[in-house]
């Protein structure tokens, strides 16, 4: 039985008093029950103060990005150990943000995904396709692509203690979210190619929907079959909004 995984993606956004206004909302509207855990991942600076935030309550903090390297001459990069040594348990790996600004390919992100386990931090490995990639039909080939990288160079057994999250490119951001349908097709995909490899893996790791994902299109998304959470940018930037994804989460 996989559970929900709600995470909240606050980019480059935040203060140290918004943060606090943020989580003292999030932690108190926290909804009752089990079946879903609630992650936060706020920009660097900000990882030490949002973890003692959070301490004793049901949100774990997590972090954007991460070196693939462990120390060394890496101006301006944060190693794997260091977010472990701050309470990061989760560390977003190949957000589409990244791919394309930032003109990370997909086997630096595999090196980053194993630097990432190396220091027993859980990756949450985005994929996704542009519109024009989907316009051409070529979503499927893109995800293999993105996914296989990581296959490649991690091994199958990597993802027993991995996240996938589906993000497809012309989502994120732009209030036009995937139907439940359309994300679905894909998330089944991405579990079919990882069963090619273990079916008991492929049938425990959480693969999380991301694009535009809000209070009023959360149930929907969650109630598919192979859509075990969502990565939210937008709407984890206010406590009512987020909430109202964890409580969809929490019904379904
Ligand atoms: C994201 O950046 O991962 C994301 C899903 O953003 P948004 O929810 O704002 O579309």
């Amino acid at each position: 039985m996989r559970d929900f995984l709600i995470a909240g993606n606050w980019k480059m956004n935040g203060s140290s008093a918004a943060n606090e206004a943020l989580l003292a909302g999030i932690v108190a509207g926290v909804p009752g029950g089990s079946g879903f855990s609630l992650l936060v991942c706020p920009p660097y600076p900000y990882i030490a103060s949002v973890a003692a935030r959070v301490a004793g309550s049901a949100v774990k903090v997590g972090a954007q990005n991460v070196s693939e390297h462990e120390s060394g001459a890496y101006t301006g990069e944060v190693a794997p150990s260091m977010l472990a040594d701050l309470g990061c348990e989760y560390v977003i790996v190949g957000h589409s943000e990244r791919r394309a600004m930032y003109g990370e390919s997909s086997f630096q992100v595999a090196a980053k995904f194993q630097a990432a386990q190396a220091a027993g931090i859980v990756p949450i490995l985005c994929v996704g396709e542009t519109l024009e990639e989907r316009e051409a039909g070529t979503t499927e080939s893109v995800v293999d692509y993105q996914l296989g990288a990581v296959l490649d160079a991690a091994g199958i057994a990597a993802f027993a203690k991995a996240v996938v999250a589906y993000e497809p490119v012309w989502a994120i951001g732009t209030g036009m979210t995937a139907t439940p349908e359309q994300a679905q097709d894909v998330h089944r995909h991405i579990r079919a190619q990882l069963s090619k490899k273990d079916a008991d893996i492929a049938a425990q790791v959480r693969i999380l929907y991301g694009g535009s994902m809000k209070g009023e299109n959360a149930a929907g998304l969650l109630a598919m079959p192979d859509i075990d959470g969502g990565l939210i940018g937008g709407a984890s930037l206010k406590a009512k909004d987020f909430l109202a994804i964890a409580e969809a989460a929490a019904r379904s």
